[in-house]
């Protein structure tokens, strides 16, 4: 089997993976990376069928710019596939808004869409000669593992989370001979889920009981709405602003994906939607916002930045990583954001969450041990080193983008 990652192997973003064998090419994933200016993949050659592991733009956001080439089956689950078409046209409207040139346009999105074949968990399909077959990732709901089969057997994890959290069950744990798993926090161990919650939820009341706004920062996809069930346990009410709010729709439609769809449809009667600008003074007033976007890049939490950035009363509470060169991480790093091209100071609180959706170290090296595989290849990581020097008796290898090897 011959393997070239195209992306996303020793980063995180621009994923694609790519694999021959016999005379079968497969591609896995083929994502983006959503900075300023957006990074891209190298060109794929024509693949014989495309397999998606979950709607994540690191992992789905160039899938269009295929369709201007090639025609093949796109594989995902069913609520994969909603998700990644609703992330992918609000990527081309943003990157647009921006002013950078989108490699595809909205038809090359539709025309995406009439490939798209389900693929439900633990289900098997054929590619020519070889056996394809899927399994719970863990990492967000419809994410899964994909298990190829020649006369050996090789996983691919895309993103993996090995830990129950409110929204969905841990990964399942598939037996193989090779692995290829992903290493985002390689080197890196997670506080407890428990602890994270319980200091999340007494920061809220504390920000309140000091009579200030407490706003929420979250990913659209699968963060908002693990928020939206750990703050059932606050019994009161409050907004959700951006995309997520269609997410939420998404997720309830999908509920066998979910670890417990009756508890998520609880949750969400606490949860009020903002409909329109003049919503969101309402939102503000009544204490508690969830918006989007996650790392402060655009959207509705500017206006909510701009309402509370002079009042230390208030917080603002960060729940998901905050990468390099973004709004997010320049709060963290000076305490400034740039509010529609104007740099402001933020004297309201700032408190981070760890409400991470990867498999920590630990749970990485335990995923690898329960597959039995006498190979495992590192990917979507920076940090790779960290993870393969505690991996032992194993061959471990460490693509580099471009690159063919073989297994
Ligand atoms: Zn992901
Ligand atoms: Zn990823």
């Amino acid at each position: 089997m011959k393997i070239k990652f195209l992306g996303g192997a020793d980063e995180i973003g621009s994923l694609g993976m790519y694999v021959s064998y016999n005379k079968t090419n497969l591609l896995f994933e083929y994502g983006i990376t959503p900075s300023k200016p957006p990074k891209f993949p190298l060109d794929s050659p024509k693949p014989d069928a495309v397999f998606l592991t979950h709607a994540h733009l690191d992992h789905s956001g160039m899938l269009p710019y295929l369709t201007l080439k090639y025609n093949m089956p796109v594989y995902g689950t069913p609520l994969t596939l909603e998700l990644t078409d609703l992330l992918l046209r609000d990527s081309v409207k943003v990157m647009n808004l921006e002013g950078y040139n989108s490699p595809f346009a909205i038809e090359d999105v539709e025309n995406l869409k009439k490939l798209y074949i389900n693929l439900p968990y633990r289900k098997k399909i054929a590619v020519n000669d070889l056996e394809i077959s899927t399994y719970n990732a863990g990492h967000i709901p419809g994410s899964v593992i994909y298990k190829v089969k020649d006369e050996r057997t090789f996983l691919f994890t895309g993103d993996l989370n090995t830990n129950e959290t409110r929204l969905v069950n841990g990964c399942d744990y598939p037996e193989a001979d090779v692995v290829f798993i992903e290493s985002t926090y390689a080197g890196k161990e997670h506080p407890p889920r428990n602890m994270t919650e319980s200091r999340f939820l007494e920061k809220i009341e504390e920000i309140l009981d000091r009579k200030g706004k407490v706003l929420i920062p979250a990913f659209a996809v699968s963060r908002t709405q693990e928020l939206i069930m750990v703050m059932e346990k606050l019994g009161m009410e409050y907004w959700v602003d951006g995309m997520s709010n269609t997410v939420n729709q998404i997720f309830a439609k999908y509920g066998s994906y979910l670890r417990d769809a009756q508890e998520f449809k609880g949750a969400r009667k606490y949860a009020r939607k903002v409909r329109n600008k003049s919503d969101r003074k309402k939102a503000l007033d009544s204490g508690i916002v969830v918006t989007t976007g996650g790392m402060l890049e655009g959207g509705p939490v500017l206006y909510y930045l701009e309402q509370i950035k002079n009042d230390p009363k208030s917080g603002i509470l960060i729940t998901g990583f905050q990468v390099e060169n973004t709004n997010g991480r320049m709060l963290l790093d000076t305490g400034f954001v740039d509010i529609n091209g104007v740099k402001e100071k933020i004297n309201a609180e700032v408190v981070t969450f760890d409400f991470s959706a990867h498999a920590g170290n630990s749970d990485l090296l335990k995923f690898i041990e329960k597959t039995k595989a006498d190979t495992v290849v590192l990917f979507h990581g920076e940090n790779r080193e960290a993870l393969m020097t505690q991996i032992e008796d194993k061959n471990v290898i460490l693509p580099k983008p471009g690159i063919e090897f073989k297994i």
